[in-house]
């Protein structure tokens, strides 16, 4: 199977890993191993880059966006509206290799391309929508307005659990936008990188604008690389809090901008009113769902006392029948984690919580096959235990009973990130409290929704350490055009702002 869809996608059982105008053929990096978590076999190896070929990608970007900075928005977005049209063709294929590389089930990676797909119809309208205000101005015979200019180069540093994506969040936007994009994707998801680039690659050459979108596959220095690059006007950084804090320092030793999407430990509130089967449902996808790896993945559970007990059975019978197995079979609902050490990491996790005096309902151990499997966990915490304000990026749900909405508010609150969060309730006071500005001080809060499952139209992200970045849709596009602030005077005279006099 894997040879075949591998060959289908352009892709061999060793790739280059540098895309600049071109396949750099022999790139100076070392070979990584696309492993495939399902079995621990590897599915291919991709060859990173070097310093030079680094350089080479930077040189190609620079010379593409001098050509496309000039070219009508709408002429760009044309690109991008037949770029959704390729994914829309390769939407198996693509989606199946996201399976195989990362674990999610095959509907998830399949939902993945389709985001990539909503991404490119999104960025295509807004290529004709880039406006800018006009400003009543306070002199005379004077017009103020605001314009909106591409950036330059963006970098874009990308996790392992949304291998194109998170990805096309970014370069479909900042392409549309004017700018030319340099990829530095998860080591531990070279293939699917090389395979979105194969995709486009056609794309680039007929619109005679090779360079707009080029591929550095390596691991955390070329990274570092980007943060520190006075050409690359954005650094846009998607993955753990601990890479935020690298990153972001020596973006702004510089004065560069950053647009960090980090961390999340999200909870989701189940209030005494809720629609018992709904909440379930969101709860089951939100914390089990791509085997708890996503950064809006449910982690803690606020279950108010009185129904806390019935609610806790129910999911502890749920949890016991969900399907596990190889992500791409029919039925499976829960797949392998990323790596080893990602199950090994949950399995401390599980350990410390029990320490820390939390009960294990169920789960909370590494399951005996091959691959890196872990059995969705559940256990019943308190807010004082350490644990529940770690983000642990792994199939565990601590569940914490309440007695007023304001403590499980403050609780939703008391971590360092800010990404999402979620209150089930019928009680109209309870879900604007919950969204109010003393309610929860996550970028995304869902009434009646669980926290994972986020649509592309609107701004993506979070506050605090989740970094504060907006990707995707609303007016997240802004991020990477610079603002321009122009007046015109059509008068013949020159008075001057404030009312101030300077008469010579
Ligand atoms: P990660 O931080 O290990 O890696 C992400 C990227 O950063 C990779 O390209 C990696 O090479 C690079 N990187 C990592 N550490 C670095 C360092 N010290 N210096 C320089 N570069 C470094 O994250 P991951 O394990 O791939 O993904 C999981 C994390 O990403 C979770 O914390 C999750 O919440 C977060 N995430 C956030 C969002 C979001 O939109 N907020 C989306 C997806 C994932």
């Amino acid at each position: 199977m894997v040879n075949e869809l591998l060959a289908r996608l352009g892709l061999a059982a060793e790739n280059s890993g540098v895309f600049t105008r071109r396949w750099v053929e022999n790139p100076g990096g070392e070979w990584l191993e696309s492993i495939n978590p399902s079995d621990g076999k590897v599915l291919g190896r991709v060859r990173a880059g070097s310093r030079r070929d680094y350089e080479e990608c930077v040189a190609a970007g620079q010379e593409a966006f001098q050509n496309l900075s000039r070219r009508p928005a709408p002429a760009r977005g044309e690109l991008i509206r037949e770029f959704g049209n390729a994914l829309r063709e390769r939407k198996h294929d693509l989606g199946l290799l996201i399976t195989l590389e990362t674990g999610k089930i095959l509907s998830e990676g399949l939902g993945e391309v389709q985001e990539m797909i909503d991404m490119c119809d999104f960025a295509t309208g807004l290529s004709r929508q880039l406006y800018g205000l006009t400003l009543a101005s306070e002199r005379p015979e004077h017009r103020m307005m605001e314009q909106w200019h591409p950036l330059g180069k963006v970098g874009i540093i990308t996790a392992f659990n949304f291998p194109a994506a998170v990805w096309a969040w970014n370069a479909v936007v900042a392409g549309v936008c004017g700018n030319a994009s340099l990829w530095k994707p998860s080591p531990r998801t070279p293939l699917t990188a090389v395979a979105v680039l194969k995709i486009l690659q056609p794309l680039l050459l007929r619109h005679e604008a090779l360079g707009a979108a080029t591929l550095f596959v390596g691991g955390n220095d070329p990274a570092l690389w980007m943060a520190e690059d006075e050409r690359l006007a954005l650094v846009s950084a998607t993955g753990s809090c601990a890479m935020g804090r690298e990153i972001a320092p020596r973006v702004a030793a510089r004065l560069g901008k950053v647009l960090l999407e980090l961390g999340g430990n999200n909870a989701l509130v189940v209030a005494p009113s809720a629609n018992v089967e709904l909440a379930l449902r969101a709860v089951l996808f939100g914390a089990y769902g791509t085997a708890g790896q996503r950064c809006t993945t449910t982690r803690r559970l606020f279950l108010h006392q009185d129904i806390a007990h019935p609610f806790l059975d129910k999911l502890m019978k749920a949890c016991g029948s969900i399907r596990i197995g190889n992500p791409w079979e029919e039925g499976v609902l829960l797949g392998p984690m990323i790596s080893a050490a990602a199950v090994d990491k949950a399995l401390e996790a599980v350990t410390q919580a029990r320490r820390e005096g939390g009960e294990l309902l169920c789960g909370g151990k590494k399951i005996d096959r091959p691959g890196f499997f872990m059995e969705p966990t559940l256990i019943v915490a308190s807010q004082a235990m350490p644990i529940v304000r770690q983000e642990t990026f792994a199939p565990i749900l601590y569940a914490i009973p309440y007695a007023k909405l304001e403590d499980a508010i403050e609780w939703n609150n008391s971590v360092e990130q800010g990404l999402a969060s979620a209150i089930f309730t019928n009680h109209l006071l309870e879900a604007e409290k919950f969204l109010s500005s003393t309610g929860s001080d996550c970028g995304i809060v869902n009434v009646n929704i669980g926290t994972s499952g986020a649509e592309i139209g609107g701004a993506f992200g979070g506050e605090k350490a989740t970094g504060g970045g907006r990707e995707a849709g609303s007016d997240a596009w802004k991020a990477y055009m610079r603002r321009q602030t122009c007046t015109v005077n059509y008068g013949n005279v020159l008075p001057l702002a404030q009312g101030v006099r300077f008469d010579v």
